[in-house]
């Protein structure tokens, strides 16, 4: 009952004044806690065709884009990303990531599940790239987490914590290029007791940059009997 009343409550509020969008905090929100019209437009969505290595737009007529055509074939079937990681949509994910902003996890999931629903796909569970617990600790919340739990909720997919880091890694924000590709290298295991086979999952995690991490979690799939594997990032650089 009481419940109920502040829900009655919280929607009457809402009616009178709309949620700020999260971005700008100016405009009214396009429903509660996303963003307005005008951020969404500075930000680089993706549009379909997409690269299945990265989720960024095919840019030519091959099967990849040019920048994924530079490593070794990817490790899943597909992958998405919700826009390209410069001006207003990495100032996003930067305050997401970095700056205590974990409310973010709200919009970007209510992008991701839009995109979803457009591709005639069918996950049976949503898996997030784990943070070390360190970094968790340091900066209070898994990003990569907080996103999927609001996937969760909004695709009614279930989300599982499978992969565990076993060693920690160097920031990859701090390395080469070289240095990226070999940086999470057998960073991951799954952890005991899950069972995926038969399963398609979808693998998530913030940003993707050269994929390394991506690959290396979707290297404790391996022999896990798996049905299908697909990524998806918030931002792809
Ligand atoms: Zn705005
Ligand atoms: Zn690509």
């Amino acid at each position: 009952m009481k419940n109920r009343i502040l829900k009655s409550l919280s929607s009457g509020i809402e009616l009178v004044c709309p949620f700020p969008c999260l971005a700008c905090g100016v405009e009214p929100g396009d429903g509660k806690n996303l963003f307005c019209g005008k951020c969404l437009s500075k930000l680089s969505v993706i549009s379909p065709p997409r690269c299945p290595g990265c989720g960024g737009t095919l840019d030519g007529v091959l099967e990849y884009c040019t920048k994924c055509l530079e490593f070794e074939k990817r490790p899943w079937n597909g992958a998405f990303a919700l826009f390209n990681l410069r001006g207003a949509g990495q100032d996003l994910v930067y305050a997401f990531k970095f700056y205590g902003r974990p409310e973010m996890a709200r919009p970007f999931a209510s992008l991701a599940h839009e995109l979803l629903k457009n591709e005639d796909l069918h996950f049976d569970v949503i898996i997030p790239v784990p943070l070390h617990w360190s970094r968790c600790f340091t900066r209070g919340y898994n990003q990569a987490s907080l996103f999927c739990a609001e996937l969760s909720r909004l695709m009614e997919v279930k989300c599982v914590s499978a992969l565990r880091r076993v060693k920690r890694t160097r920031r990859q924000a701090l390395l080469d290029r070289e240095q990226r590709r070999k940086n999470p290298a057998g960073a991951f295991a799954l952890k005991n007791g899950i069972d995926l086979c038969g399963k398609t999952i979808l693998l998530v995690d913030d940003v993707m940059t050269t994929g390394a991490t991506l690959t290396a979690a979707a290297g404790t799939f391996e022999n896990a009997g798996i049905k299908a594997l697909y990524t998806l990032v918030i931002g792809r650089r």
